[in-house]
């Protein structure tokens, strides 16, 4: 499948949809407390994008049950929302994908919920620096793999370890579309990155060793060792001055506005 590049316009269309995307996980954010359950966000999350006009993009992707995915605790990614209720010190994996206007919006946070530990609190503050650090690799004429090799040293260099099995793609009218963006690699390869390229951009970062495990509900992946896992992720345009995180007020968006007060 060919790699297409978005326009002004449709980028326009794909900041709203996941403008939608990060609406509804600063709603959850707020919701996130001990004895909440993950199936009650993913109900209040259903809702919020339907009364939106959006539609859940996950809820029956490959016969995904639900709107979001879940990854508590030693979860990677792709837990299914369920009755078990959170606990003080656990971190809560939001993943949550929109169709909005004919264009898919896809983001996650990792949250703590109450007072995590200082490892726990590590870990999430690296990961979400790790995928800033990846996002500001997306330039007109970096390439590919410079966005890999920058999170996984970024990673490494804490002691944590990239998982190899889940990558970042491209997105916009399909929810997954080419090319593939591994959270490792080596700099300096793969193609060359041009303005209207959008990918999702989201490393999955182990406390422990890399290894994965999938439960015998075919979804939910975990670390081999219990060990925590953490998950952030961003929808990303390469613009002509640089990269513009999607739906998002993120600082390294600056350039769009000096840009256009220019
Ligand atoms: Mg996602
Ligand atoms: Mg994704």
């Amino acid at each position: 499948m060919a790699i297409v590049l978005k326009t002004e316009g449709e980028l326009a269309l794909m900041d709203q949809a996941n403008r939608l995307v990060h609406r509804i996980l600063d709603g959850v954010a707020e919701r996130i407390a001990p004895g909440v359950t993950t199936a009650e966000l993913d109900q209040w999350a259903e809702s919020e994008i339907r009364a939106a006009g959006g539609v859940p993009a996950f809820l029956n992707y490959r016969g995904f049950p639900a709107t979001l995915c879940t990854a508590h605790n030693d979860v990677i990614v792709h837990g299914i929302p369920n009755t078990t209720e959170l606990t003080d010190g656990d971190i809560i994996g939001l993943d949550c994908g929109v169709l909005y206007k004919g264009y898919y919006g896809d983001a996650a946070r990792t949250f703590p919920v109450g007072h995590i530990s200082a490892e726990a609190e590590q870990l999430l503050r690296v990961t979400r620096e790790a995928l800033d650090l990846g996002v500001e690799q997306m330039r007109p004429g970096g390439r590919l793999s410079d966005i890999g090799a920058t999170i996984q040293s970024h990673v490494e260099r804490h002691g944590y370890s990239v998982v190899r099995e889940f990558v970042g793609h491209g997105v916009g009218t399909s929810l997954h579309e080419e090319p593939q963006v591994p959270n490792f690699g080596r700099a300096g390869r793969g193609m060359r990155l041009s303005p209207g390229l959008v990918l999702a951009v989201e490393p999955m970062v182990n406390a422990g060793s890399r290894r994965v495990k999938v439960d015998s509900d075919g979804w939910t992946a975990r670390t081999h060792d219990g060990s925590l896992s953490a998950h952030f992720e961003f929808s990303v345009a390469v613009t002509p001055s640089g990269p513009q995180v999607l739906g998002y007020d993120h600082p390294v968006n600056s350039h769009l506005s000096e840009r256009k007060a220019s």
